[in-house]
């Protein structure tokens, strides 16, 4: 990761961290039990996380990915096995496919909620299909009753990435309880965070245990290895700042809303740019506020607008600018080293190649401009985003 200071410009990205959280992680230090073989604090955080989100169990991790690969993991998803994924969305989201020797299987978004399309879904079932992954994407909620439709139709399970949707809802439901397993990422910029860390929610009693065997070395008792497991544990440190982070989150989601709502106010009419779209029957907690630009209309490219606004100060970020199968990983079928497993996989009868055009995410790709919702931003700061935005496009437009 070479562009670590680049990232750190970003200073409208960065967390809300109180002196509660910071008291937190002191009370922690001074107790001297940090982990989760020594403290209660990691089981605290999932019995209250679990309750929050409406399901029996939470199981806590260190990533957003590694939650993703324990579910995926509890599945028995494996060797010869497809998982179907957005190609718009973090990497992770289909590398942890890899890491469980899987396949991942790129299908077409919703130009409307940027989230994986059902009728895309559906036309890439085939035999080998032993999950789908939708995206709560942005903060806004996939179509998760036509997704598990197609689930139980053909007894596919169904694994939320709700990395960028703490306390989002579909339907009254929180997302992260809808399909069989959830799994949520505390990375630094997400709604809520533990500086890393990531949970897995289900309220299937046995994929749960699962979960707790592949997060510990698949060790049950001392020294007892019963499956393939890793050391994916959370500390008690991140436990500490999580359950900080949870009482705020409702707030801090309202502030998310808030914000989006003023750009929705400030940006209606404004030439060149369309505005994010929101269900009626959802919660988008707007993880990022993500309109799209008409280059067309705009007569520059979106690279050249972000230099423009970014101009005096960093206040937007390029996000996804390319869908993911058109990465070198893919691409070049980049696996387990020089063999390229697990794409050459002999327990895959087919032949693997990300050669393909899914023409919708290719083009919301080209358009989309990230700006920043946290909670933290003044009236003066969100004014500055406006002004900077409508004064580029004014300009463009003359
Ligand atoms: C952040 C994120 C992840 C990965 O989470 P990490 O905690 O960074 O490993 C996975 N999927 C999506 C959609 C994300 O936004």
């Amino acid at each position: 990761m070479k562009d670590t200071a680049d990232f750190a410009k970003h200073v409208h990205f960065q967390p809300s961290i109180g002196e509660d959280e910071i008291n937190a992680v002191r009370e922690v230090l001074k107790e001297g039990r940090l982990t989760l073989i020594s403290s209660e604090k990691i089981s605290e955080f999932e019995t209250r996380f679990a309750k929050y989100i409406g399901v029996k169990h939470a199981i806590a991790v260190n990533s957003g990915t590694a939650a993703l690969h324990v579910a995926l993991a509890s599945l028995e998803i494996g060797a010869g096995d497809e998982v179907i994924v957005p190609p718009f969305t973090f990497v992770a989201t289909a590398t942890a496919v890899l890491h469980q020797n899987a396949i991942p299987i790129f299908v077409d978004i919703d130009p409307e909620t940027y989230c994986i399309d059902p009728n895309a879904i559906e036309k890439a079932i085939t035999p080998n299909t032993k999950a789908i992954i939708p995206v709560h994407l942005f903060g806004h909620p996939a179509d998760m009753e036509s997704i598990l439709k197609i689930g139980r139709e053909n007894n596919i399970p169904i694994i939320e990435d709700a990395c960028q949707a703490h306390g989002a809802k579909y339907k009254n439901k929180k997302v992260g309880s809808i399909g069989d397993l959830g799994c949520f990422s505390f990375f630094e910029s997400k709604n809520m965070m533990t500086g890393e860390g990531g949970i897995i929610t289900t309220n299937d009693d046995e994929l749960a245990e699962k979960c707790r065997l592949i997060r510990h070395h698949g060790e049950p008792y001392w020294y007892q290895y019963v499956r393939l497991g890793y050391n994916y544990r959370m500390t008690a440190i991140q436990a500490a700042i999580g359950l900080i982070q949870l009482k705020k989150l409702d707030n801090m989601n309202k502030r998310r809303i808030e914000n989006a709502k003023y750009y929705n106010e400030n940006f209606s009419g404004l030439p060149g740019l369309e505005l994010p779209k929101s269900r009626k029957d959802v919660k988008h907690v707007y993880h990022l506020y993500a309109p799209l630009i008409r280059p067309e209309e705009l007569g520059i490219n979106r690279e050249k607008f972000l230099g423009k606004i970014n101009e005096k100060e960093v206040i937007t970020k390029l996000i996804y600018p390319r869908p993911l199968y058109k990465s070198p990983l893919f691409q070049d079928l980049m696996g387990y080293g020089p063999k390229k497993c697990p794409f050459t996989c002999p327990y895959y009868k087919k032949k693997v190649s990300y050669k393909i055009h899914l023409p919708i995410v290719e083009d919301i790709c080209n358009r989309v401009i990230g700006l920043p919702t946290i909670p933290s931003l003044s009236t003066e700061q969100l004014d500055q985003i406006v002004s900077t935005i409508k004064n580029a496009i004014g300009e463009l437009k003359k």
